[in-house]
């Protein structure tokens, strides 16, 4: 990898990826290997090294772009086991799933993005790190190159692909400032520990891995949920929160604390802290995530000159049950490398032959999930599923489970339960409802 500064003295580029995280590094090099000359450009010190993530990459979509993906890309586990669990207190109630097939894998993801990285340099990128971009520079209405500092480096196209942070696109007016409720702040510790702990303890065989949403208190009722994620010889745990509503909880004293105690309150949880056990931290950090799912998409991908990938293009689904970002980064990559191959044969990259990037995001499953799961950004936006519907349902199976006598049906668990959370039937059947046709 080399070492950015005096950009100036670098000859002009057929194109400039702006950002080596997956979408930026899959743009780099399906072009590269289409015999584009392309820089790749990261602030960070080596690509990946700034991100965070929860853990879980869904396979196939990756496959498309490297075939030898199972081979050699540094997967740590396939998710055998999908958990979800409700907590409220020291009660929890989970539900696990047991995959038949092998869809998704675990992997930390700055070895990940670094490894897509490798791939674009080996086909022929250049990538330069520690080079923050400053602008996109654009003049005559059209995408010309980039500037760093004093530095300028001109190109036919140039490619956001700068994630959910995306202070380029919003200075060259073709993002508005996000609001703070579509925006998500995900907290996360990396505990270490004997591989064959992991499996022991969470049931696993070598190279299987589990993948564990948990909703309830441990965001003290903020719009959000908690992650636990296997790794080869690391677990992974975090919280991610609205934005919006942590803010309101902060200035209501709900939020008393630094997020960072929440992930410690998630560690130390009764039911979870067994699992790590003597485990040390050995890593935390933060980073911030869509929550707004198309309310976040750009109202256009492209320009003059221009495509906007992966985060920077709102193209992350959250379904509620599992966020899907790197995949959908990667193949939003892909097809805005398809678009600038086929631009080029049509002999330039005007915003008439880059509009095809366009169609084929919004023919993809991108899109088709966005608009499939668009309800989800309703239901972050109501602290009832956050609070009530978990405290409801943790005392509806304490009731089944704890009678001392007389064990209650289960119709009864939750109408007793909902009278004692004041609740209303009707109104928990109608938000339930509207969870099940969102989701
Ligand atoms: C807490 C959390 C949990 C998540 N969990 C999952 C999960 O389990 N599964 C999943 O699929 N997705 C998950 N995601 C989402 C996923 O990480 C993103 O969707 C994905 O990384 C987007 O890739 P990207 O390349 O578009 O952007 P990014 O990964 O954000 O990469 C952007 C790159 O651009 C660089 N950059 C930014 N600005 C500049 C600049 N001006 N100049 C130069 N370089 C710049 C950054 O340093 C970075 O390396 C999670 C995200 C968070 C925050």
């Amino acid at each position: 990898m080399a070492k950015g500064g005096g950009l100036f003295n670098l000859s002009k580029f057929d194109v400039v990826v702006v950002g080596a995280g997956p979408s930026g590094s899959t743009a780099a090099y399906l072009l590269a290997k289409a015999g584009f000359k392309v820089l790749l450009l990261e602030r960070g010190r080596g690509a990946g090294s700034k991100l965070l993530w929860g853990g879980k990459a869904y396979a196939e979509p990756l496959r498309k772009v490297w075939p030898e993906l199972d081979k050699e890309a540094p997967i740590h586990r396939w998710v055998t086991k999908e958990r979800i669990s409700i907590v409220w207190g020291e009660r929890a109630l989970t539900l696990e799933y047991k995959l038949g097939r092998k869809v998704a894998f675990t992997s930390p993801l700055p070895e990940l993005a670094g490894w897509m990285a490798k791939k674009a340099e080996s086909a022929g990128a250049l990538l330069l790190d520690e080079v923050p971009v400053d602008e996109i520079v654009v003049k005559e209405g059209r995408a010309v190159g980039v500037r760093s500092g004093n530095d300028f480096v001109s190109a036919d196209v140039v490619i956001d692909a700068e994630g959910a942070n995306r202070i380029l696109l919003e200075k060259l007016g073709l993002a508005d400032r996000p609001s703070p409720y579509d925006m998500a702040l995900g907290v996360k510790e990396v505990l270490s520990l004997d591989p064959r702990l992991i499996e022991e303890r969470f049931g696993l065989e070598r190279d299987e891995g589990l993948s564990w949403l948990i909703l309830g208190d441990i965001t003290a009722g903020i719009p959000g949920g908690g992650f636990v994620y296997t790794m080869r010889e690391t677990i992974g745990i975090g919280l991610v929160l609205n934005i919006g509503h942590a803010a309101v909880a902060a200035e209501k004293g709900i939020l008393r604390d630094h997020v960072s105690r929440l992930v410690e309150g998630l560690r130390t949880h009764p039911y979870f802290r067994n699992y790590w056990r003597e485990a040390d931290v050995i890593e935390y950090g933060g980073r911030m995530t869509i929550e707004g799912g198309l309310r976040f998409v750009p109202k256009r991908l492209y320009s003059n000159g221009l495509l906007v990938v992966g985060d920077a293009a709102g193209m992350l689904v959250n379904t509620g049950y599992t966020i899907r970002g790197v995949d959908t980064a990667v193949t939003s990559a892909r097809l805005a490398a398809e678009a600038i191959i086929e631009a080029r044969d049509r002999g330039g990259f005007t915003e008439e032959n880059l509009r095809a990037y366009e169609e084929k995001v919004r023919e993809s499953y991108i899109y088709r999930d966005l608009v499939e799961h668009s309800g989800i950004a309703e239901i972050f936006d109501d602290p009832f599923f956050f609070s009530k519907v978990p405290s409801l349902a943790t005392r509806a199976a304490s009731k089944l489970f704890e009678a001392d006598y007389g064990e209650p049906s289960l119709l009864e668990a939750i109408k007793r339960s909902a009278e004692e959370e004041e609740i209303s039937l009707l109104r928990l059947m109608l938000k339930v409802g509207r969870v099940v046709r969102r989701i």
